[in-house]
Protein backbone atom coordinates (compact mmCIF):
# COMPACT_ATOMS: atom_id res chain seq x y z
CA UNK A 1 0.00 0.00 0.00
CA UNK A 2 1.42 3.48 -1.08
CA UNK A 3 1.95 5.80 1.85
CA UNK A 4 0.02 9.15 1.56
CA UNK A 5 2.09 12.20 1.43
CA UNK A 6 1.87 13.48 4.82
CA UNK A 7 2.22 10.32 6.35
CA UNK A 8 6.00 10.62 4.14
CA UNK A 9 6.47 13.70 5.55
CA UNK A 10 5.71 13.25 9.06
CA UNK A 11 8.53 9.93 8.17
CA UNK A 12 10.84 12.30 7.06
CA UNK A 13 10.51 14.93 9.54
CA UNK A 14 10.91 11.86 12.56
CA UNK A 15 13.98 10.28 10.74
CA UNK A 16 15.28 14.19 10.76
CA UNK A 17 14.40 14.26 14.40
CA UNK A 18 16.04 11.46 15.53
CA UNK A 19 19.79 11.99 13.69
CA UNK A 20 19.73 15.34 15.14
CA UNK A 21 17.72 15.02 18.66
CA UNK A 22 19.91 12.68 20.34
CA UNK A 23 23.21 14.26 18.73
CA UNK A 24 22.53 17.58 20.34
CA UNK A 25 22.02 16.16 23.62
CA UNK A 26 25.38 13.77 24.06
CA UNK A 27 28.58 15.13 24.32
CA UNK A 28 31.29 14.37 21.87
CA UNK A 29 33.47 11.58 23.04
CA UNK A 30 36.50 13.04 25.13
CA UNK A 31 39.65 13.37 22.80
CA UNK A 32 42.03 10.53 24.03
CA UNK A 33 45.59 12.31 24.70
CA UNK A 34 47.54 9.51 23.36
CA UNK A 35 49.23 10.01 19.77
CA UNK A 36 47.87 8.39 17.26
CA UNK A 37 50.95 5.77 15.88
CA UNK A 38 50.39 4.65 12.33
CA UNK A 39 53.41 2.23 12.06
CA UNK A 40 56.01 0.73 14.03
CA UNK A 41 60.01 0.21 13.03
CA UNK A 42 60.56 -3.34 12.40
CA UNK A 43 62.97 -3.04 15.31
CA UNK A 44 62.94 -5.24 17.86
CA UNK A 45 61.48 -2.53 20.47
CA UNK A 46 59.20 -1.46 17.37
CA UNK A 47 57.62 -5.39 17.40
CA UNK A 48 57.56 -5.12 21.03
CA UNK A 49 55.27 -1.57 20.97
CA UNK A 50 53.27 -3.17 18.76
CA UNK A 51 52.78 -6.58 20.13
CA UNK A 52 51.21 -4.54 22.98
CA UNK A 53 49.00 -2.38 20.83
CA UNK A 54 47.60 -4.74 18.85
CA UNK A 55 47.42 -7.78 21.35
CA UNK A 56 47.21 -6.28 25.61
CA UNK A 57 45.88 -7.89 27.91
CA UNK A 58 46.25 -5.01 30.80
CA UNK A 59 42.23 -4.53 30.83
CA UNK A 60 41.43 -8.47 31.19
CA UNK A 61 43.86 -8.26 34.15
CA UNK A 62 42.71 -5.70 36.12
CA UNK A 63 39.39 -7.12 35.69
CA UNK A 64 40.57 -10.37 36.47
CA UNK A 65 42.24 -8.66 39.94
CA UNK A 66 39.33 -6.42 40.96
CA UNK A 67 36.27 -7.98 39.73
CA UNK A 68 37.00 -11.93 40.58
CA UNK A 69 39.80 -11.73 43.37
CA UNK A 70 38.57 -8.22 44.96
CA UNK A 71 40.03 -5.73 47.06
CA UNK A 72 43.50 -6.80 48.14
CA UNK A 73 44.71 -5.58 51.69
CA UNK A 74 47.99 -6.73 52.73
CA UNK A 75 47.47 -9.08 55.57
CA UNK A 76 44.49 -10.42 53.72
CA UNK A 77 43.42 -13.99 52.43
CA UNK A 78 42.22 -12.00 48.91
CA UNK A 79 45.91 -10.67 48.42
CA UNK A 80 46.89 -14.68 49.20
CA UNK A 81 44.65 -15.33 46.17
CA UNK A 82 46.00 -12.21 43.99
CA UNK A 83 49.55 -13.04 44.99
CA UNK A 84 48.68 -17.31 43.38
CA UNK A 85 47.15 -16.09 40.30
CA UNK A 86 50.46 -13.76 39.75
CA UNK A 87 52.68 -16.76 40.33
CA UNK A 88 50.64 -18.78 37.92
CA UNK A 89 50.79 -15.39 35.01
CA UNK A 90 54.01 -14.89 35.60
CA UNK A 91 55.12 -19.05 34.78
CA UNK A 92 52.11 -18.60 32.21
CA UNK A 93 54.02 -15.86 30.64
CA UNK A 94 57.65 -17.78 30.29
CA UNK A 95 58.93 -16.45 33.59
CA UNK A 96 61.80 -18.48 35.45
CA UNK A 97 62.30 -18.05 39.21
CA UNK A 98 59.04 -17.57 39.90
CA UNK A 99 58.78 -17.56 43.74
CA UNK A 100 57.49 -15.02 46.85
CA UNK A 101 59.73 -13.46 49.53
CA UNK A 102 58.22 -13.32 53.01
CA UNK A 103 58.95 -10.26 55.24
CA UNK A 104 57.15 -9.64 58.98
CA UNK A 105 54.05 -7.86 58.49
CA UNK A 106 51.87 -7.42 62.50
CA UNK A 107 48.47 -8.02 62.54
CA UNK A 108 45.99 -8.58 59.64
CA UNK A 109 42.88 -6.62 59.69
CA UNK A 110 39.78 -6.75 57.93
CA UNK A 111 36.70 -4.64 57.63
CA UNK A 112 33.31 -5.62 59.08
CA UNK A 113 30.41 -4.12 58.52
CA UNK A 114 30.32 -0.02 59.37
CA UNK A 115 27.08 1.93 60.04
CA UNK A 116 26.51 5.33 61.27
CA UNK A 117 22.56 6.44 62.61
CA UNK A 118 21.86 10.00 63.80
CA UNK A 119 19.99 9.49 67.23
CA UNK A 120 18.37 13.04 67.18
CA UNK A 121 18.09 15.73 64.78
CA UNK A 122 17.17 14.50 61.13
CA UNK A 123 17.94 10.64 61.69
CA UNK A 124 20.24 10.54 58.78
CA UNK A 125 22.20 7.14 57.99
CA UNK A 126 25.76 8.16 56.26
CA UNK A 127 28.38 6.91 55.10
CA UNK A 128 31.35 6.02 57.36
CA UNK A 129 34.58 3.99 56.90
CA UNK A 130 36.46 2.71 59.71
CA UNK A 131 40.08 3.60 59.84
CA UNK A 132 42.41 0.38 59.20
CA UNK A 133 44.36 -1.31 61.79
CA UNK A 134 42.09 0.56 64.31
CA UNK A 135 40.28 -1.70 66.97
CA UNK A 136 36.29 -1.87 66.56
CA UNK A 137 32.99 -1.44 68.42
CA UNK A 138 32.17 -4.11 70.13
CA UNK A 139 28.58 -3.70 69.09
CA UNK A 140 26.94 -0.54 67.99
CA UNK A 141 27.78 2.18 70.37
CA UNK A 142 25.89 5.34 71.28
CA UNK A 143 27.28 8.73 72.13
CA UNK A 144 26.85 12.70 72.14
CA UNK A 145 29.26 14.22 69.52
CA UNK A 146 31.55 16.68 70.16
CA UNK A 147 34.06 18.96 68.40
CA UNK A 148 37.31 18.23 69.73
CA UNK A 149 39.87 19.63 67.00
CA UNK A 150 43.61 19.40 69.14
CA UNK A 151 46.16 19.19 66.98
CA UNK A 152 48.94 18.07 69.89
CA UNK A 153 48.62 16.30 73.34
CA UNK A 154 48.62 19.89 75.04
CA UNK A 155 45.66 20.97 73.29
CA UNK A 156 43.94 17.80 74.01
CA UNK A 157 44.59 17.92 78.00
CA UNK A 158 42.07 20.81 77.78
CA UNK A 159 39.47 18.40 77.42
CA UNK A 160 40.14 16.94 80.89
CA UNK A 161 36.95 15.36 82.18
CA UNK A 162 34.44 16.00 79.19
CA UNK A 163 35.18 13.33 77.15
CA UNK A 164 33.22 10.08 78.75
CA UNK A 165 31.11 8.93 76.74
CA UNK A 166 31.35 11.12 73.87
CA UNK A 167 32.45 10.44 69.75
CA UNK A 168 34.73 12.92 69.11
CA UNK A 169 34.59 15.06 65.56
CA UNK A 170 38.59 15.35 65.17
CA UNK A 171 38.60 17.23 61.63
CA UNK A 172 37.90 21.25 61.70
CA UNK A 173 37.42 22.54 58.30
CA UNK A 174 36.67 26.36 59.65
CA UNK A 175 39.68 25.86 61.86
CA UNK A 176 41.29 29.92 61.87
CA UNK A 177 43.91 29.48 64.26
CA UNK A 178 47.25 29.91 63.00
CA UNK A 179 49.18 26.41 62.20
CA UNK A 180 51.72 25.23 64.84
CA UNK A 181 55.32 25.52 64.43
CA UNK A 182 57.01 22.80 62.15
CA UNK A 183 57.97 19.57 63.78
CA UNK A 184 61.57 19.98 64.19
CA UNK A 185 63.87 17.10 61.73
CA UNK A 186 60.15 15.63 60.70
CA UNK A 187 61.05 13.40 64.06
CA UNK A 188 58.66 10.25 62.73
CA UNK A 189 59.04 7.78 66.41
CA UNK A 190 58.44 11.41 68.11
CA UNK A 191 55.34 11.83 66.10
CA UNK A 192 54.28 8.49 66.69
CA UNK A 193 54.68 8.40 70.29
CA UNK A 194 53.06 11.44 70.70
CA UNK A 195 49.75 9.89 69.03
CA UNK A 196 49.62 7.02 71.41
CA UNK A 197 50.06 8.96 74.33
CA UNK A 198 46.86 11.05 72.32
CA UNK A 199 45.41 7.90 72.31
CA UNK A 200 45.58 6.29 75.41
CA UNK A 201 44.40 9.57 77.04
CA UNK A 202 41.42 9.59 74.90
CA UNK A 203 40.69 5.94 76.25
CA UNK A 204 41.10 6.61 79.72
CA UNK A 205 39.41 9.74 79.84
CA UNK A 206 36.55 7.43 78.36
CA UNK A 207 35.90 8.78 74.72
CA UNK A 208 34.13 6.15 72.38
CA UNK A 209 35.77 6.70 69.45
CA UNK A 210 36.91 9.55 67.10
CA UNK A 211 35.27 10.51 63.68
CA UNK A 212 37.56 12.56 60.67
CA UNK A 213 36.81 14.24 57.83
CA UNK A 214 37.33 12.70 54.26
CA UNK A 215 39.69 14.26 52.48
CA UNK A 216 37.87 13.66 49.22
CA UNK A 217 34.90 15.89 47.68
CA UNK A 218 31.43 14.74 46.33
CA UNK A 219 30.61 12.14 48.96
CA UNK A 220 33.96 9.89 48.81
CA UNK A 221 34.93 8.21 51.42
CA UNK A 222 38.69 7.83 51.95
CA UNK A 223 40.99 4.68 53.37
CA UNK A 224 43.90 5.04 55.62
CA UNK A 225 45.69 2.55 58.27
CA UNK A 226 46.00 3.21 61.70
CA UNK A 227 49.02 1.86 63.94
CA UNK A 228 47.56 -1.00 65.30
CA UNK A 229 49.30 -3.76 63.19
CA UNK A 230 51.65 -3.54 65.79
CA UNK A 231 50.20 -5.99 68.85
CA UNK A 232 51.87 -3.71 71.28
CA UNK A 233 49.52 -0.48 69.99
CA UNK A 234 46.51 0.70 71.47
CA UNK A 235 43.93 2.28 68.88
CA UNK A 236 40.56 3.96 69.66
CA UNK A 237 37.94 3.03 67.30
CA UNK A 238 38.30 5.58 64.11
CA UNK A 239 36.05 6.08 60.99
CA UNK A 240 36.07 8.40 58.16
CA UNK A 241 33.11 10.45 57.22
CA UNK A 242 32.74 11.98 53.68
CA UNK A 243 32.62 15.94 53.73
CA UNK A 244 28.88 16.31 52.91
CA UNK A 245 27.61 14.48 56.26
CA UNK A 246 30.67 15.71 58.69
CA UNK A 247 30.06 19.29 57.86
CA UNK A 248 26.46 18.36 58.94
CA UNK A 249 27.67 17.01 62.09
CA UNK A 250 29.53 20.14 62.64
CA UNK A 251 26.63 22.90 61.90
CA UNK A 252 24.27 20.45 64.02
CA UNK A 253 27.38 20.47 67.16
CA UNK A 254 27.71 24.27 66.89
CA UNK A 255 23.33 24.35 67.59
CA UNK A 256 24.82 23.49 71.31
CA UNK A 257 21.86 20.77 71.31
CA UNK A 258 23.13 17.36 72.09
CA UNK A 259 23.98 15.49 68.86
CA UNK A 260 23.90 11.29 69.84
CA UNK A 261 25.02 9.00 67.03
CA UNK A 262 24.82 5.55 66.75
CA UNK A 263 27.96 4.31 65.56
CA UNK A 264 29.02 0.46 64.33
CA UNK A 265 32.82 -0.28 63.03
CA UNK A 266 33.10 -3.72 62.52
CA UNK A 267 36.81 -4.28 62.04
CA UNK A 268 39.13 -7.02 63.89
CA UNK A 269 42.40 -8.08 63.76
CA UNK A 270 43.95 -11.36 63.21
CA UNK A 271 44.42 -13.60 66.47
CA UNK A 272 48.28 -13.64 65.71
CA UNK A 273 50.69 -11.39 63.52
CA UNK A 274 51.23 -12.64 59.89
CA UNK A 275 53.63 -12.51 57.35
CA UNK A 276 53.49 -10.68 53.50
CA UNK A 277 54.58 -11.08 50.40
CA UNK A 278 56.30 -10.15 47.04
CA UNK A 279 55.98 -12.02 43.93
CA UNK A 280 58.80 -12.12 41.90
CA UNK A 281 59.57 -13.73 38.34
CA UNK A 282 62.37 -12.92 35.62
CA UNK A 283 63.42 -13.47 32.34
CA UNK A 284 66.95 -14.44 32.46
CA UNK A 285 69.75 -12.25 30.13
CA UNK A 286 71.36 -14.21 27.56
CA UNK A 287 74.50 -11.81 27.61
CA UNK A 288 74.67 -9.88 30.82
CA UNK A 289 72.04 -12.52 33.19
CA UNK A 290 73.86 -10.94 36.83
CA UNK A 291 72.50 -7.61 35.84
CA UNK A 292 68.88 -6.71 36.28
CA UNK A 293 66.17 -4.10 35.26
CA UNK A 294 63.54 -4.24 37.63
CA UNK A 295 59.66 -2.96 36.59
CA UNK A 296 57.30 -3.38 39.46
CA UNK A 297 54.04 -2.39 41.12
CA UNK A 298 52.33 -3.03 44.21
CA UNK A 299 49.65 -6.17 43.77
CA UNK A 300 48.53 -4.73 47.48
CA UNK A 301 45.55 -2.57 47.80
CA UNK A 302 42.54 -0.54 49.99
CA UNK A 303 38.94 -1.91 50.49
CA UNK A 304 36.57 0.82 49.33
CA UNK A 305 36.74 -0.16 45.90
CA UNK A 306 38.52 -2.83 44.51
CA UNK A 307 41.86 -1.31 43.73
CA UNK A 308 41.83 -1.14 39.83
CA UNK A 309 43.82 2.00 40.12
CA UNK A 310 45.84 1.81 42.77
CA UNK A 311 47.02 -0.37 41.48
CA UNK A 312 46.04 -3.79 39.35
CA UNK A 313 46.70 -1.43 36.73
CA UNK A 314 50.60 -1.27 37.11
CA UNK A 315 50.87 -4.54 38.28
CA UNK A 316 48.61 -5.32 35.10
CA UNK A 317 51.17 -3.08 32.94
CA UNK A 318 54.10 -4.99 34.61
CA UNK A 319 52.59 -8.74 33.27
CA UNK A 320 51.81 -7.47 29.85
CA UNK A 321 55.64 -6.44 29.46
CA UNK A 322 56.23 -10.11 29.65
CA UNK A 323 53.69 -11.52 27.88
CA UNK A 324 54.79 -9.21 24.85
CA UNK A 325 58.23 -10.52 25.03
CA UNK A 326 56.81 -14.16 24.88
CA UNK A 327 54.36 -13.27 22.06
CA UNK A 328 57.14 -11.93 20.43
CA UNK A 329 60.27 -14.37 21.22
CA UNK A 330 62.83 -11.33 21.89
CA UNK A 331 65.21 -12.21 24.55
CA UNK A 332 67.14 -9.35 26.44
CA UNK A 333 70.85 -9.29 27.44
CA UNK A 334 70.51 -8.22 30.53
CA UNK A 335 67.66 -9.96 33.14
CA UNK A 336 64.50 -8.34 33.40
CA UNK A 337 62.74 -9.16 37.32
CA UNK A 338 59.33 -8.82 37.47
CA UNK A 339 58.28 -7.50 41.12
CA UNK A 340 54.82 -7.42 42.54
CA UNK A 341 54.96 -5.99 46.05
CA UNK A 342 52.93 -5.80 48.75
CA UNK A 343 52.86 -3.97 52.38
CA UNK A 344 53.28 -0.63 49.65
CA UNK A 345 49.97 1.48 51.07
CA UNK A 346 50.86 0.65 54.91
CA UNK A 347 54.29 2.41 53.74
CA UNK A 348 56.03 0.90 50.80
CA UNK A 349 56.99 -2.04 53.55
CA UNK A 350 57.50 -4.71 50.35
CA UNK A 351 59.78 -2.60 48.73
CA UNK A 352 61.82 -1.70 51.93
CA UNK A 353 61.92 -5.50 53.13
CA UNK A 354 62.98 -6.18 49.70
CA UNK A 355 65.80 -4.20 49.44
CA UNK A 356 66.91 -4.88 52.95
CA UNK A 357 66.96 -8.51 52.02
CA UNK A 358 68.93 -7.91 48.73
CA UNK A 359 70.98 -4.97 50.08
CA UNK A 360 74.11 -6.60 48.40
CA UNK A 361 72.92 -6.89 44.88
CA UNK A 362 71.66 -3.29 44.76
CA UNK A 363 74.57 -2.96 42.46
CA UNK A 364 73.52 -5.41 40.10
CA UNK A 365 70.45 -3.63 39.26
CA UNK A 366 70.94 -1.18 36.28
CA UNK A 367 66.99 0.45 36.92
CA UNK A 368 63.82 0.06 38.31
CA UNK A 369 60.92 1.49 36.55
CA UNK A 370 57.40 1.47 39.02
CA UNK A 371 53.63 2.45 37.25
CA UNK A 372 51.77 3.24 40.51
CA UNK A 373 49.38 6.05 39.02
CA UNK A 374 46.58 4.23 37.64
CA UNK A 375 45.28 4.60 34.38
CA UNK A 376 46.53 7.41 33.25
CA UNK A 377 48.89 7.70 29.69
CA UNK A 378 52.94 7.97 30.69
CA UNK A 379 54.81 10.97 29.94
CA UNK A 380 58.05 10.16 30.98
CA UNK A 381 60.03 9.32 34.63
CA UNK A 382 60.79 11.21 37.53
CA UNK A 383 64.88 10.99 38.16
CA UNK A 384 64.89 11.75 41.44
CA UNK A 385 67.65 14.29 40.86
CA UNK A 386 69.74 11.98 39.32
CA UNK A 387 70.99 14.44 36.33
CA UNK A 388 73.69 11.96 35.80
CA UNK A 389 71.19 9.51 34.38
CA UNK A 390 69.78 11.85 31.65
CA UNK A 391 71.52 10.67 28.80
CA UNK A 392 71.05 7.06 28.84
CA UNK A 393 67.49 7.49 29.82
CA UNK A 394 66.77 9.31 26.89
CA UNK A 395 68.18 6.71 24.80
CA UNK A 396 65.52 4.40 27.05
CA UNK A 397 62.68 6.28 25.71
CA UNK A 398 63.62 7.98 22.06
CA UNK A 399 61.66 4.78 20.95
CA UNK A 400 58.74 6.49 22.82
CA UNK A 401 58.65 9.67 22.10
CA UNK A 402 56.42 9.46 18.78
CA UNK A 403 53.72 7.77 22.26
CA UNK A 404 54.21 11.09 24.49
CA UNK A 405 57.05 9.51 26.34
CA UNK A 406 59.41 12.22 26.58
CA UNK A 407 59.50 13.80 30.11
CA UNK A 408 62.35 13.52 32.34
CA UNK A 409 62.19 15.51 35.17
CA UNK A 410 64.64 16.01 37.96
CA UNK A 411 61.51 15.85 40.73
CA UNK A 412 62.25 13.51 43.23
CA UNK A 413 58.93 11.82 44.13
CA UNK A 414 59.01 9.32 47.02
CA UNK A 415 55.46 7.51 47.30
CA UNK A 416 56.26 4.51 46.55
CA UNK A 417 58.26 1.45 45.40
CA UNK A 418 60.48 2.91 43.42
CA UNK A 419 61.70 5.05 46.78
CA UNK A 420 63.84 2.41 49.23
CA UNK A 421 66.17 1.64 46.07
CA UNK A 422 66.28 5.27 45.00
CA UNK A 423 67.85 5.70 48.58
CA UNK A 424 70.13 2.45 48.18
CA UNK A 425 71.60 4.60 45.25
CA UNK A 426 69.85 2.56 42.69
CA UNK A 427 68.88 4.57 39.28
CA UNK A 428 65.10 3.81 40.57
CA UNK A 429 62.13 5.94 39.06
CA UNK A 430 58.52 5.75 39.24
CA UNK A 431 56.54 6.74 36.08
CA UNK A 432 54.60 10.28 35.15
CA UNK A 433 51.15 9.70 34.29
CA UNK A 434 48.49 11.64 33.58
CA UNK A 435 45.72 11.99 36.63
CA UNK A 436 42.51 10.77 34.84
CA UNK A 437 40.13 10.37 38.15
CA UNK A 438 43.32 9.94 40.69
CA UNK A 439 43.64 12.45 43.05
CA UNK A 440 40.73 13.47 43.17
CA UNK A 441 38.64 10.55 42.27
CA UNK A 442 39.60 6.73 42.35
CA UNK A 443 42.92 6.89 44.72
CA UNK A 444 41.82 5.08 48.03
CA UNK A 445 38.18 5.37 47.56
CA UNK A 446 34.92 3.99 47.35
CA UNK A 447 35.51 4.96 43.44
CA UNK A 448 38.38 2.53 42.30
CA UNK A 449 36.98 -0.02 39.91
CA UNK A 450 37.45 -0.86 36.63
CA UNK A 451 35.30 1.67 35.25
CA UNK A 452 37.40 4.53 35.04
CA UNK A 453 40.03 2.79 33.10
CA UNK A 454 40.72 4.81 30.09
CA UNK A 455 42.23 1.61 28.00
CA UNK A 456 43.96 3.36 24.84
CA UNK A 457 46.20 5.14 28.03
CA UNK A 458 46.66 2.24 29.91
CA UNK A 459 47.70 0.07 26.92
CA UNK A 460 50.21 3.35 25.88
CA UNK A 461 51.11 2.97 29.94
CA UNK A 462 52.36 -0.64 29.07
CA UNK A 463 54.03 0.46 25.85
CA UNK A 464 55.76 2.69 27.95
CA UNK A 465 57.02 0.54 30.64
CA UNK A 466 57.74 -2.27 27.60
CA UNK A 467 59.73 -0.02 25.82
CA UNK A 468 61.83 1.54 28.53
CA UNK A 469 62.12 -1.22 30.09
CA UNK A 470 63.82 -2.70 26.56
CA UNK A 471 66.39 -0.39 26.16
CA UNK A 472 67.64 -0.46 29.47
CA UNK A 473 67.71 -3.94 29.07
CA UNK A 474 69.83 -3.79 25.80
CA UNK A 475 71.96 -0.93 26.18
CA UNK A 476 75.55 -1.05 26.30
CA UNK A 477 76.29 1.66 28.87
CA UNK A 478 74.72 0.93 32.83
CA UNK A 479 72.95 3.99 34.25
CA UNK A 480 75.25 5.50 36.93
CA UNK A 481 74.53 4.39 40.75
CA UNK A 482 75.34 6.08 44.11
CA UNK A 483 73.54 8.36 46.74
CA UNK A 484 72.36 12.00 45.40
CA UNK A 485 72.25 15.04 46.87
CA UNK A 486 68.71 15.98 47.52
CA UNK A 487 67.24 19.43 47.85
CA UNK A 488 66.20 20.24 50.92
CA UNK A 489 62.71 20.63 51.60
ZN1 LIG B 1 49.63 2.85 44.67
Amino acid sequence: MPRSTPALLLLSLATILHAQGPLRTTPPPPVSPVPVVASYPETPSGKLLKEVKEHSEVVAKVEHLTDLIGPRLTGSESLRRAQAWAMGELKRLGAENVHEEAYDFGLAWTRGVDSARLLTQNGLRFRVDQVAWTTGTPRPVTGELMLVDARNFDELKAFHGQLKGKILLRTNPNDKRPPLPRRAGGDMAAYQAEVAAMTQWLLDEGALATLQMSGRKNGLGFAAGGPGRDPKRVTIPSAVVPQEPYRMLLRLVARNEPVRLELNLGGAFSAKPVQAFNVIGEIRGTEKPGETVVIGAHLDSWDLGTGATDNATGSAVCLEVLRALQATGLKPKRTLRVILFSGEEQGLLGSRAYVEAHKTEMDAIQAVLIHDMGTGMVRGFDLQNRENCRGLMAQAIAPLNDLGVRELSLRVMNGTDHAPFDRAGVPAFAAIQDAVDYFEGTHHSQMDYPDHLQPDQLIQGAQAIAGTAWELLNLEGRLPHGPVARPAR
